[in-house]
């Protein structure tokens, strides 16, 4: 039996945020983490919002050192149009304009490096595979490895385990799925020759359908992630009996941008095929625990926010463990899930908004005014709490109202009424 004061169970970048934030407040943390790291896990687009979280825990300079790609905006290409041009330090929110586009396997093991830096006692390759709540001041997690059982106490347990989601197993939490079903399927190429292709490290997204787009994300180590993702329907080419690599030979093909550059690539590894990723959990928190990052929702990837949103809720959800290690009542509801729903919610707004169109209205029409961009870019950068932005106070209907402007539909003359209006 081990003691410490928090108990986290994955190594993440959720977990390492909340681990670190915990460790520089003075507390004893453990964190459990199932595999051995470097480990792959996908999610390599970040986002200028999850700097302040690497900044504000310590992690940040190791992360710097490593001179992963800078991204320093996107790009969303359909057929031959370049749509909107997305920089981020056209940005309306202050705060950080630049991120990183970087291979997660050697992300996250320098950030969890960095995390046991601060003290916190990182266990690889041990599963977290019970827990005990009922008392009402400690929490028990059972966890193993291949030669035995580990028993670790605390007083607090955060589960940050990603699309392990430890906890919704365990205590049978209700965990909804996506109405629209999504599936995704991706790989890594080492490029011959990339610097023969015009702007080779811009990060893109080209657009295949309205339900099916391309990403293409180029990192600093001579590889580039590529990757599918929409309407299952599209997906037509894996085939149970087509060989993986022969099925995505067959979708690169399909583009217009890219084909070129990558159909004769060899995939790194046999691509990756997810179908369904799409959930949200019911309650993010209960007596002695939180959930934090994927475990609690994960929602689509097209505008990067996976890792935003899992570095936003576990540095939260450690400032509101350590007020509640310090005997203050804390309000879960109001200070953590309203919060994180909030950000989620706004992003949804955005994620229905590109697969119903609206947005892809937007980022290709040539008549969008500077200011709506620029209120655009701050969500799209992670400013999803600015709430003194029209396009995240209103998110759940100011897309709409934008794109039947452009579209000519909407009795609005100008984009000043959309902005305007309540
Ligand atoms: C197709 C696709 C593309 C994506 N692209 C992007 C993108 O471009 N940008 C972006 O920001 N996000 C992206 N995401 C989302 C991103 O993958 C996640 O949001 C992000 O990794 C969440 O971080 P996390 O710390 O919550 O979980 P993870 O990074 O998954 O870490 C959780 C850790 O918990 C460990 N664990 C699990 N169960 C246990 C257990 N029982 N005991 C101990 N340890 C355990 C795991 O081994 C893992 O290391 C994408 C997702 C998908 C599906």
């Amino acid at each position: 039996m081990e003691e410490v004061d928090v108990i986290v169970i994955g190594a993440g970048p959720s977990g390492c945020v909340a681990a670190a934030h915990l460790a520089r407040q003075g507390r004893r943390v453990m964190i459990l983490e199932k595999q051995v790291f470097p480990r792959f896990v996908i999610g390599e687009s970040l986002l200028p919002r999850s700097m302040e979280h690497w900044e504000e825990t310590g992690l940040l300079p190791a992360l710097t050192e490593q001179g992963y790609a800078p991204k320093l905006g996107a790009r969303f290409i359909r057929g031959e149009h370049e749509g909107i041009d997305l920089q981020f330090d056209d940005n309306f929110t202050t705060g950080w304009t630049r991120t990183w586009q970087a291979p997660r396997a050697h992300f996250d093991k320098v950030a969890a490096d960095a995390t046991a830096a601060q003290g916190v006692d990182i266990r690889y390759g041990i599963s977290a595979e019970d827990v005990d709540l009922s008392r009402e001041d400690r929490v028990r997690v059972t966890a193993r490895d291949g030669s035995g059982a580990l028993e670790v106490e605390g007083r607090f347990l955060i589960d940050s385990s990603g699309y392990g989601g430890t906890l919704v197993k365990l205590l049978g939490l209700r965990d909804d799925r996506s109405p629209n079903p999504r599936m995704a399927v991706y790989t890594h190429v080492r490029e011959r020759d990339r610097d023969a292709w015009p702007e080779p490290m811009q990060i893109t997204f080209e657009v295949m359908a309205v339900d099916l787009w391309f990403w293409v994300i180029p990192f600093s180590d001579g590889t580039t992630s590529l990757g599918f993702v929409g309407d299952p329907r599209h997906f037509d080419p894996f085939t149970p009996e087509r060989p993986r690599t022969e099925a995505w030979r067959a979708m690169v093909d399909r583009s217009v941008r890219f084909r070129e550059r990558f159909v004769d690539q060899t995939p790194l590894w046999d691509p990756h095929v997810l179908h369904d990723y799409t959930h949200y959990n019911e309650k993010l928190y209960g007596r002695n625990y939180v959930l934090t990052g994927n475990c609690a929702g994960f929602l689509d990837p097209v505008f990067s926010s996976g890792v935003m949103l899992a570095t936003e809720s576990g540095l939260l959800a450690a400032k509101l463990t350590e007020r509640v290690l310090q005997g203050e009542a804390v309000d879960w509801e109001r200070a953590y899930s309203d919060h994180i729903r909030w950000g989620a919610a706004v992003f949804r707004s955005y994620i229905d908004g590109w697969y119903n169109g609206d947005l892809q209205t937007i980022f290709f029409s040539p008549r969008v005014e500077p200011k709506v961009k620029q209120q655009i870019i701050s969500v799209l950068a992670g400013y999803v709490w600015d709430r003194k932005n029209p396009f995240v106070a209103r998110h759940d209907r100011i897309l709409r109202q934008l794109a039947e402007l452009l579209n000519g539909t909407s009795g609005a003359r100008d984009q000043a009424a959309v902005l305007n209006a309540g």
